[in-house]
């Protein structure tokens, strides 16, 4: 199989999925370039070696055909800035405009396709629109590992007009070698923590997980639903109640398994879901009626920190509580801070999924850590042991 190493560029066309969703403010300023600049390795490694590029993404929802907010164009000077090379702009991704213009396109230049998502036969994966793709160039990277649970016509169904010419970008590369690192040849004691808000999101990861893991640390909104299970008082707290059973059943695999399954001892509970609200601090199945548990206490603090500085394998999803507000932010940092201490000790440490993503970057700690994941839903239903559309493609 070609590489993005092996393959060779010159005077070639490729044809590059990359995820360009980024935010964009009220004046269409980009707020966090990171995605783009993500996917600048491989798109530099093909300008270098005598290529030229065709990016296509999409970005944002857009509804039914071209949404200003959601045009590519207002991305063109900062790929430019980045890439260290001159964009063209294709007004739309079909007809006779990107034809033309990646006709004309010559080696060491870029040509930006307008966003993707501007027909709907994206989404719905449709053949004749991958194959109206596929026409402009000569090979096929997908980088958009963002993306890459997606059976659109972009980022699987373009791979079958490339039998021979199609690969994964660097990114992608080194997102599936990092994840797989955890999966396949995690070093123990292999430590999982899983927050944020619900449970439901996360119950395909958490089974497959507890196939390999020693220790499985549960924080955040979704403690209630596995505390409430087990007939603890939760008060107002965030709960699931048609997961009770679910949560019960994981508490019964992991001890079938052996796995430690930790679940915070103590929390920080509030009178209102506010910045300013009342705090105190509780037993975990003891929250008064009315109050709501948004953060993990002290002593949970220190046992989970205890248990991440002694792993040698640590995957972190989720923030322990409600971080974005001052008063409910401890847990997170420690868990956040004590991944740094235990990675500088030798552990290698994955940190994945929107929020503990925003939680690391918010206390600094991103090159404190082994790997970042770009991923979000990709990284989660990848780690729950599924084939991603987006892979499958490059591979088979
Ligand atoms: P998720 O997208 O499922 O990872 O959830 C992340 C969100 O969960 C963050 O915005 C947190 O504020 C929120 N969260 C964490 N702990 C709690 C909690 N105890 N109660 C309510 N929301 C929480």
């Amino acid at each position: 199989m070609n590489t993005i190493d092996t393959f060779d560029f010159k005077k070639k066309k490729a044809l590059i999925r990359v995820d360009f969703n980024v935010p964009l403010n009220s004046d269409y300023e980009i707020t966090d370039d990171n995605r783009i600049r993500a996917a600048m390795p491989t798109i530099k490694k093909v300008l270098s070696s005598g290529g030229s590029v065709i990016l296509m993404s999409h970005l944002g929802r857009p509804k039914t055909g071209y949404e200003e907010k959601f045009s590519l164009k207002h991305l063109v000077k900062h790929v430019s800035k980045l890439a260290g090379a001159p964009v063209k702009f294709a007004s739309d991704c079909m007809g006779n405009v990107p034809i033309e213009m990646s006709e004309n396109l010559k080696p060491g230049e870029i040509l930006l396709l307008e966003n993707l998502r501007f027909h709907k036969e994206e989404e719905k994966g449709n053949e004749e629109f991958a194959a109206e793709l596929a026409s402009l160039a000569d090979v096929y990277i997908n980088d958009a590992f963002g993306t890459a649970h997606r059976a659109h016509a972009s980022t699987a169904i373009v791979a079958k007009f490339f039998p021979e010419n199609k690969m994964f970008g660097y990114l992608i590369e080194s997102e599936l070698k990092n994840i797989d690192k955890v999966l396949k040849d995690f070093r123990v004691p292999f430590t999982a923590i899983m927050g944020g808000a619900k449970v439901s999101d996360k119950i395909g990861i958490i089974e497959n997980l507890l196939e390999k893991v020693n220790n499985l640390i549960i924080g955040g909104g979704m403690t209630y639903t596995f505390v409430k299970a087990q007939g603890g008082k939760v008060g107002s707290s965030i709960v699931e109640e048609d997961k009770l059973d679910v949560a019960l059943d994981l508490i019964e695999k992991a001890k079938a398994k052996n796995v430690n399954l930790i679940l915070p001892p103590d929390n920080i509970v509030a009178d209102k879901f506010d910045k300013n609200a009342s705090v105190q601090e509780t037993a975990i199945d003891k929250v008064p009626d009315g109050w709501l548990g948004l953060d993990i206490g002290r002593e949970s603090i220190n046992e989970i920190s205890e248990i991440i500085r002694e792993s040698k394998t640590i995957l972190w999803n989720g923030p322990m509580g409600v971080f974005e507000m001052e008063k409910f932010e401890a847990g997170t940092k420690s868990v956040a801070l004590a991944i740094a201490e235990a990675t500088d000790k030798g552990a290698f440490s994955l940190v994945g999924g929107g929020d503990s993503v925003s939680a690391i970057n918010k206390y600094k700690l991103a090159d404190k850590v082994s790997y970042v994941s770009t991923g979000g839903g990709a990284m989660l239903e990848y780690m729950e042991g599924r084939e991603l559309p987006g892979i499958k493609a490059i591979k088979d």
